[in-house]
This record gives C-alpha cells, structure tokens and sequence, in this order.
C-alpha cells in the first residue's frame, strides 16, 4: 500500500459506517451466565399448553396499541421467581413470572404481530444488598437464584430488529433499553443480541453498531 492509499484507508469517512463493537471475551465472575442459552417456555405437546399460549396470543392483540412493546406482559405477571422446565399453561397460571419467562413471551407476542423479535442476554450492575434478599426470595420459592451476583445479575430481554435497526425491549419493566446505559444501576456491562442462528449479521441500536450473536459491551459515551 503507497502511503498515500494508506492515509486513505487510515481516515474515518462519512460513508463507511462505524466498526462493529467487538466480541468480547466473559469475565470468570460471569462466564456461567454467557454459557446460558435463552429461556423458553416448554410446552406438554397436549391442549393444555395449547390453550394457553392462544389465550396468551389473543389478549396480546387485545391490547395492542399498532406499535410499542406488550407493556402488558409485566403488568399481568409482576417479576419474581420461576421455576424452570416452565410450561405454557404453568407460565400464564402463575401469579409472577422471572424476566426469562417475559422475555420468551414477548418474543412469541412481537412475532404473531408479525416483527422480527430474537432474544437478548445481559449482565447488569446491580446494586450489592440487593443479593441476599434475591437469594431468600428465589430459593424460598424453590427457584434457582444462580441468575443472582454481588454487584451483578443475569438478565434477559427481547430485540425487534427491522431495517438493519435494532431496539432493546425489557420485558420485566416493560420499557426500551439505551446501549448508552453504561453507568449505575441495572446499567449493561455486557449484552448478547440474537442467539447463534443470527451470528454473522451486524444491526444498528441506537447508534450502536452490534454484531448478534455475540456478547459485547456498549461503548461508554463520553461524560456530560
Ligand atoms: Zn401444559
């Protein structure tokens, strides 16, 4: 390369999008939870779970509003713990629901709407005290609080993703998620978009080019 073709390539152009965010490598503390695959709901393969999920179905396009997330979903099941293999007609009977079981829901509700909906993995900061109080809840409840850290916690979510664009919706607090959510609490220290079948493909969210399929950490946006 002359060094001429070498400035060139070197220089930053309005035409060429940003990088991607770069594949990152788990931390030891959260290694388990990269290794997790998605929730998804099991289903007995008989009408119970039939039923249920085309109740599920019918009061999702009940409340639709023609765009927005399903704000519902956390409303009807507030965020607690689930015990998992959880089947469908367990899941809509059950009086709360974990961000697991929200998240698959959601994706099952922005895909009979006809969305691109795949799943979204996180660790987010979370307050220290928090930790002991999860732990009782959860295995008082016979759950299995291994989704609970010191200081973090394994979270999941669901992406819709048109045009090349991503948006991040939490299904447990039933609102978006910003890449630019880097500081404080539930900030994101790290985040897989889309499981292993969407590997190779790179979306846009919210200015954040992500390639799925991986686990990154959204760049820190500089001090305001
Ligand atoms: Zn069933």
């Amino acid at each position: 390369m002359t060094p001429a073709a070498e400035t060139r390539a070197r220089r930053p152009h309005a035409a060429h999008p940003a990088p991607a965010a770069p594949a990152i490598e788990p931390g030891a503390d959260w290694a388990p939870w990269a290794a997790c695959n998605p929730s998804s709901l099991a289903h007995h393969g008989g009408n119970c779970c039939t039923a249920a999920r085309a109740w599920f179905l019918a009061m999702d396009r009940s409340f639709w509003q023609g765009h927005g997330g399903p704000g519902w979903i956390p409303r009807r099941w507030p965020w607690g713990p689930s015990r998992w293999p959880l089947h469908w007609c367990e899941a809509v009977r059950a009086d709360e629901l974990d961000c697991g079981a929200h998240a698959f829901m959601t994706r099952e509700a922005f895909r009979a709407r006809g969305v691109r909906a795949v799943p979204v993995q996180l660790v987010q900061r979370q307050e220290r005290h928090h930790y002991l109080h999860w732990l009782g809840r959860w295995n008082g409840s016979g759950a299995s609080p291994a989704w609970a850290g010191e200081g973090a916690a394994y979270h999941e979510a669901c992406a819709t993703i048109a045009g090349g664009r991503a948006e991040v919706w939490d299904a447990s607090v039933g609102a978006w998620l910003s890449p630019e959510h880097v500081r404080g609490v539930r900030s994101i220290a790290a985040v897989r978009i889309g499981g292993a079948e969407e590997t190779g493909e790179v979306v846009t969210w919210r200015g954040v080019r992500v390639p799925l399929g991986v686990w990154i950490t959204p760049p820190t946006p500089p001090e305001p």
